[in-house]
């Protein structure tokens, strides 16, 4: 059975993600999209808020698998079984950062390579940083985020907004 993963921050899940996933579902048997959680990175949302936006957004597929760990990719791909990690790449500016963590994975789990799926076009320009930007301004978020959740990103947003201000 061929198990990739999908690894990335989430904050939130943008159609861009969504897209990358389903392409990617199609093309492994068993697809983990796994928030990868950074201390020292704090977010709008908290790592299991994201899972479960995910969760949310990806249960019409039935090989996708929606997880989270704080440690090295490398060894979460070695816990799971899995041989590669898909990666969306969005611009040049992606390619080059996004080749240096490839070269680092396989160097620590030679069992584990990337795969690069470049980014559908009219999403090449998305990111959940461009996501949450319009939600500070309230622009509507169709075209952003998947509609199953673009409440919870304005209302966290909006929370968000209101603690930093009081
Ligand atoms: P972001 O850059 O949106 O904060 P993440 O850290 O969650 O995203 O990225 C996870 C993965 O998704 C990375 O491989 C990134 O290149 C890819 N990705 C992000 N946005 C898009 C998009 N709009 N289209 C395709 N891939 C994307």
């Amino acid at each position: 059975m061929s198990t990739a993963i999908y690894p990335g921050s989430f904050d939130p899940v943008t159609l861009g993600h969504l897209d990358i996933i389903k392409r990617a579902a199609r093309q492994f048997d068993h697809l983990i999209v796994c928030v990868m959680i950074n201390s020292e990175k704090h977010g709008l949302f908290l790592p299991e808020e994201r899972v479960e936006l995910v969760r949310r957004v990806t249960a019409g597929i039935p090989n996708v698998e929606v997880d989270c760990w704080r440690d090295l990719l490398s060894e979460y791909a070695r816990k799971r079984n899995a041989t590669v990690v898909v990666k969306g790449l969005r611009a040049v500016s992606d390619y080059e950062k996004e080749c240096q963590m490839a070269l680092i994975n396989r160097k620590l789990n030679p069992n584990l390579d990337t795969m690069f799926l470049p980014a559908r076009q009219n999403f090449t320009y998305l990111s959940s940083s461009v996501a949450k930007e319009m939600a500070r301004y309230h622009v509507s978020l169709e075209g952003y985020v998947p509609a199953e959740i673009t409440e919870d990103v304005q209302k966290k947003m909006d929370e968000y907004l209101q603690k930093s201000q009081s």
